[in-house]
Order: C-alpha cells, then sequence, then structure tokens
C-alpha cells in the first residue's frame, strides 16, 4: 500500500490502528522526495527537524488514546515565498537566497499549533511571477506526470510535490491563479481562498491587493482541513477579514442543491479545442446526476488578463523597491550607493522580476498613473460587478483553469505574452477577489488529467468544497 496516496483521515486510522507510526511516515516522505530529485520540487528541506517532531508526535501519541486531531504529525510542503521561523525564506530569487526569516507566517504557525510538520519549502518562479516555474533562481521544477513538461506556476514546487505523492498538502501563493493553474498542470486540488479569508501576514508580498496563501491536496477532504486551520482574523494582517469561519467538514455533496453558472464567456479563442469537447461532456454529465445548469454573461472577462497585468506590475513595483540590499539580503562591493543599488537590483533580480518592475514602474510613473494603473482599477471594478450579477443569479460558476494543457519546458519562455496568457482564466476571479478551487476531472488528454475551476460567492468555500466533493464522487 502507498500510504502516502491516502487521504489524511485514512493515514491518521493506520496509526491509531499502530500499523504505522509517525516516524514511518516522515521517512517515507524523505525517502520519496530523495527518489524525486529531478523534479528539483523542493528549495530547502528541513529533514533533522521534521524527524524529531515525528518523534515527539509519536511518543505523544503512545500516551493518549485518539490522535489530538486530523493534522497531527502530517508532512506537509509550504512554498518558499511564505515564511517558516529560521529557515531560508528565498522566493527563488537570487537576492534572497541567504536569507533566513526570523518568524513564521500565520499559516504556518496555525498548522504547527496542529503540530503538522513542515518538511520543507518549495520552487517557484520568482517572488511567484511566472506560470510554468522556469523563472526560479533555483532552475525549472518538472511536471511529475511528464518530466518533459512544465509543472505550472507560480507554485509549481507544491503542486509537483503533492503531485508526484510526496506529501498530501502543500501551502501555495495564489495573485493571479498561482495555486490553481499548477494544480491543473499536476492533476491535483488546488484552492485558491477569498481575499482575506487566509492571513497573507508572512506570505512575501507581489501584488498585495491581489496575494493569497492557497492549499494543493489530493483530495479534496484535505484541502477542506487545511483551509480551516488557517482562516481566520488575524490582527497581524489587516486585510485579514473579520469574518467567522464555518465548518468546513464534513464534506456533503450539494450537487443538486445548487443553482451552477457556466458560461460561453470563458471559452475563449486561445483555448484548446480538445479541451472544450471534453467541458461540454462534462457539462452534460453534471445535467445527467441532476445539476441545474444556468448560462451566465460575463462579457467583461476578457479584460482581466489586461487589468490584472496593470495592477499586479504596478503593486509589484512598489513591494519590491525594499530589496535594496541594505538591511538584508544580496550583499556585493561597490564604489558608492548609486552603484550599490545597481548592482544589486540588476545581479538580484531575475530577467521577468525585472521586466515587471520596470512595467509597474513606468504604469506609476506621474502622468501615467491614471491611465495604466487608474485604467487597471476600474476595469476591476467592471469585472467584479460582472461577477456581482452573475451571482445574483447563480450559487457557483463553473469554468476551465487554463485555455491550454501543460506545456513543454522552454515553450513559452521566449514569449512573455503567450506565457501571460496561460491565466486568462484565473486572473478575473483573483481581480474579482473571489474563492475558487480547481479539482482533476476523469478526463484524461495524452495522461494529463483535465481540472474544473469551482468559483464562488465571496466567503462561500464551504459551497464550492461540498460541490467539488460531489463531482470526486461521480
Ligand atoms: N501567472 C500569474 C503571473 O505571472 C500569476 C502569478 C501568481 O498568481 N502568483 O503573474
Amino acid at each position: 500500500m502507498d500510504i502516502l496516496k491516502l487521504k489524511i483521515r485514512d493515514i491518521q486510522n493506520l496509526i491509531k490502528r499502530k500499523e504505522l507510526s509517525y516516524m514511518e511516515l516522515i521517512k517515507e516522505v524523505f525517502k520519496r522526495i530523495e527518489e524525486n530529485k529531478d523534479l528539483n520540487a523542493f528549495i530547502s528541506l528541513f529533514e533533522e527537524k521534521a524527524i524529531k517532531k515525528a518523534k515527539e508526535c509519536d511518543k505523544e501519541f503512545s500516551e493518549m488514546k485518539e490522535v489530538p486531531n486530523l493534522l497531527f504529525g502530517i508532512p506537509i510542503a509550504v512554498k518558499d515565498n511564505i515564511a517558516y521561523a529560521q529557515e531560508r525564506l528565498t522566493c527563488a530569487s537570487k537576492i534572497l537566497k541567504d536569507f533566513v526569516s526570523p518568524y513564521s507566517a500565520t499559516a504556518v504557525e496555525r498548522l504547527e499549533e496542529k503540530r503538522a510538520i513542515i518538511v520543507g519549502k518549495t520552487n517557484l518562479d520568482e517572488f511567484a511571477m511566472g506560470s510554468s516555474n522556469e523563472f526560479s533562481y533555483f532552475g525549472p521544477c518538472l511536471n511529475p506526470i511528464n518530466r518533459e513538461y512544465v509543472p505550472g506556476g507560480s507554485s509549481g514546487g507544491s503542486a509537483s510535490a503533492v503531485g508526484a505523492n510526496i506529501v498530501p498538502v502543500a501551502l501555495g501563493s495564489d495573485t493571479g491563479g498561482s495555486v490553481r493553474q499548477p494544480a491543473a498542470f499536476c492533476g491535483v486540488c488546488g484552492l485558491k481562498p477569498t481575499y482575506g479569508r487566509v492571513s497573507r501576514f508572512g506570505l512575501v508580498a507581489f501584488a498585495s491587493s491581489l496575494d493569497v496563501i492557497g492549499v494543493f491536496s489530493k483530495y479534496v477532504e484535505d484541502c477542506a482541513l487545511v483551509l480551516q486551520t488557517i482562516s481566520g482574523y488575524d490582527e497581524r494582517d489587516s486585510t485579514s477579514a473579520n469574518y467567522p469561519v464555518p465548518n468546513y467538514l464534513p464534506l456533503k455533496s450539494n450537487l443538486e442543491e445548487l443553482k451552477v453558472g457556466i458560461s460561453k464567456d470563458f471559452f475563449f479563442e486561445e483555448m484548446d479545442t480538445s479541451l472544450i469537447k471534453i467541458y461540454e461532456d462534462f457539462f452534460k454529465l453534471l445535467a445527467k446526476n441532476g445539476v441545474r445548469l444556468y448560462e451566465v454573461s460575463l462579457p467583461t472577462m476578457k479584460y482581466g488578463i489586461y487589468a490584472y497585468h496593470l495592477i499586479a506590475t504596478c503593486e509589484a513595483s512598489s513591494n519590491l523597491a525594499r530589496y535594496d540590499g541594505i538591511r538584508y539580503g544580496l550583499n556585493m562591493e561597490a564604489k558608492d550607493i548609486d552603484e550599490f543599488y545597481k548592482k544589486i537590483r540588476s545581479e538580484g533580480f531575475g530577467k521577468e522580476v525585472k521586466r515587471r518592475i520596470v512595467l509597474g514602474t513606468y504604469g506609476l510613473s506621474k502622468g501615467y498613473y491614471e491611465e495604466y494603473y487608474g485604467i487597471g482599477v476600474k476595469a476591476r471594478k467592471i469585472i467584479s460587478q460582472d461577477f456581482q450579477r452573475a451571482f445574483e443569479r447563480v450559487d457557483i460558476i463553473l469554468a476551465p483553469p487554463s485555455p491550454t494543457l501543460p506545456f513543454k519546458l522552454g515553450e513559452k519562455l521566449k514569449d512573455p505574452i503567450k506565457m501571460y496568457l496561460s491565466d486568462i482564466l484565473t486572473v478575473p476571479i483573483s481581480l474579482a477577489g473571489l474563492p475558487a478551487l480547481s479539482i482533476p476531472l476523469k478526463y484524461k488528454i495524452d495522461n494529463f488529467p483535465i481540472s474544473i475551476q469551482i468559483i464562488g460567492k465571496p466567503f462561500c468555500e464551504k459551497e464550492i468544497l461540498d460541490f467539488a466533493y460531489g463531482i470526486e464522487q461521480l
């Protein structure tokens, strides 16, 4: 039996029956990491610490009758733009390659309170900017389904680690699709919660008005479990929502209860035709199973990618101004301060990050601000209103998470526009701040599972998870 293919609940059952120990579980994780080294899914590993923690969990459990909670002793991987105290926090950038975080992100702290075990930090596109994980200072991460292909991005390492059955769950971050798209490419579940549902404290800022910490898992239930733990108000993040967190578990299929929206406006011409056919089949399957489908109109979706790149680059240029090499990060010799800044930022940042800083700085500059950032913000508003209108008629909306199948390494590297277009189906949801979960379906093309994105109203993660659970059962 492959224990790392099991649901967390089933792993804990084995432990309860004394058929498995936390130590054996953690050893299996590190064995799997070693066997899959070529994936390059991890930037840092914490083997010694993790083994020590597993030992403590075994010892404590031997004195208890019950496992104290489902995450107790469960291995978890964390994207390397999320802080874990006393460990490196690189954001896959040369500028932070040796930076050690003095504190942990709230999400990590909450997982550790439940005694989940952080096994390592995962690979990503530098500062979470990218859709293929090829923009990492530590080299690209590979897709576990076919190693000639990208795992998606920017949370490629977390998606790849879960997809390769190295860990049952992992944290990622989603600014414009960085959890949902790699989840789809690697055939796993990837949830982007509502903006503000999960504290951003300890998540390195890319575009602060869009950034959210998200969850990767193989099963919807495990995703719900992690979300339950990391959600909720945090006084250290003023944008975290002071809004009650419902009980996500137990999951209960609501396939027949909800009004479900589908929209032609999500089927762009950039989309692979083979994919369109599959979604048509899938919607038919849903209808056959009693799901009530309604066509909704979302005409402004097509502006999402433009608005996103105006807003995200502007916010990024402002957020990344702090990396000047003075207080922390990369250090270099220089004759004066001007040369120092120039050297640090020229050598410390990679090509894609520089491209976005340049674009964003331009977009924020005097005389252009209204024309660029201002227009982006207006478009964002219109897109959000489109969703609001649609959600007056339906409870959730279904859309593909990606316009294409996973692509080969190098395929889109030379053409930034092509790369940016990977995100056309995820960014509108980010702009509207809505929750969305990407889950794999039973259909496959070239061995790659095809996924569906389930989009909900603000703070309606429960409805999304129950719906996903219903699909998982089909
Ligand atoms: N792929 C998108 C980008 O390049 C989204 C990234 C993200 O969500 N962090 O910006």
